[in-house]
């Protein structure tokens, strides 16, 4: 028995659904765990998140595994597809939406491996002219459970031989030991959401210091695979700017600019009840310094003019960095991208449309 990664390494039980024991994934969990630590069964409600998080459950599920991310109402979004193959995280970010989102009693791994296959070959199938982009990171960290399941290191292989899907492994990890020795054939992107180095130690725990997402990026380009990155959220406090700007020099110093595939911003934002449980939870959060109004859809963000001032200079930094770089807004709307963008997208098929048209310069060019 192995140890288990860091953010795995405080979880006290591991619990098995009597009906996937015999399971294969449930067999290659159970081998790392002491067994006076497995109990089979199905968690009971916990108390608290923090007793989310130290436990894991394997389990199955029995709705779709795949689906259209359901962005935000009146904003322009992606067509992004979500891949549920878990669910939860232990890592602790003080902004995750996952804990208001989420009722699941534990850190939640499902085993239809094989029916995630399956929808994600449908969804090609639809328009094969067309890219489409998964991914498993919007309701857990795409890498934090590898070195248990493997699950990414089996689906970069499955996505090297469709014709028409990218795979993105959104981590704010530097586990990418699992993804060597592999050829993803241009259909994997590893991203990192990035954000100043004092702000991860302040709200993000359990995480990795910037310098080891940057470096690990550096690492999975060596590999072959596409980088994309995150801004988000940004957060605005006193002396943002130059903490954001040191960033974008990280980032510059260390990564090839021609195989980042893409790169979204999006401002902070948070909903009532997100807002109360964080306050409750992390007492002194310095995540409320900027001035926010409730917007349309009802999310609280910082004022309009606010934002659109962040993103002038943010953009501006990483056009400087290289002016060729696919930049994008999550859940912004159309007046923010129209006062910061010179040729803005007008709706979110527009949007998905550009996706396409960058994936196919970049397949050409170096997939
Ligand atoms: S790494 Fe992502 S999923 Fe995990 S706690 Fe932070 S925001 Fe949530």
């Amino acid at each position: 028995m192995t140890a288990l990664p860091l953010p795995l390494s405080h979880i006290e039980t591991l619990w098995i659904d009597p009906e996937v024991t015999n399971h294969p994934l449930a067999d290659t969990v159970r081998k790392r765990f002491a067994s006076e630590k497995i109990k089979i069964g199905i968690p009971p409600v916990p108390d608290g998140i923090q007793a989310v998080k130290r436990r894991l459950f394997v389990t199955r599920y029995r709705g779709r595994l795949v689906k259209p991310c359901p962005g935000s109402q009146g904003r322009i979004c992606c067509g992004y597809q979500v891949i549920n193959a878990m669910v939860h995280c232990p890592m602790d970010c003080h902004y995750c939406v996952l804990q208001t989102y989420l009722s699941v009693p534990a850190l939640t791994l499902f085993v239809d491996e094989d029916r995630i296959r399956e929808e994600i070959r449908e969804r090609l199938d639809t328009n094969r002219s067309h890219f489409f982009r998964f991914g498993t990171g919007e309701l857990a960290d795409s890498l934090v459970h590898d070195a248990l399941t493997g699950f990414s290191r089996r689906m970069v292989p499955f996505f090297a031989k469709t014709p028409n899907g990218i795979l993105e492994l959104k981590t704010k990890t530097a586990a990418v030991e699992t993804l060597r020795d592999l050829d993803p054939k241009g259909r994997t992107v590893v991203s990192w959401s990035v954000n100043p180095p004092a702000l991860i130690r302040a709200v993000e725990p359990g995480t990795v210091p910037l310098s080891q997402r940057i470096a690990a990026a550096r690492r999975c380009q060596e590999m072959g695979y596409w980088i994309g990155l995150h801004f988000d959220p940004v957060v605005w406090f006193e002396g943002w700017e130059e903490a954001y700007r040191g960033v974008v020099a990280d980032l510059a110093r260390a990564l090839d600019p021609n195989r980042v595939l893409w790169i979204s911003v999006a401002g902070f934002r948070y909903t009532r009840a997100q807002k109360d449980l964080i306050r409750k939870r992390f007492k002194s959060t310095p995540l409320f310094l900027g001035e926010s109004f409730r917007d349309e859809d009802g999310k609280f963000r910082y004022l309009q003019p606010l934002r659109v001032s962040m993103y002038q200079k943010l953009l501006g930094w990483l056009r400087e960095w290289s002016p060729d770089l696919f930049i994008y807004y999550c859940m912004e709307n159309r007046r923010v991208w129209e006062q910061t963008f010179h040729d803005p997208p007008k709706n979110t098929r527009e949007l998905d449309e550009r996706f396409n048209e960058n994936i196919k310069r970049h397949l050409k060019h170096g997939g």
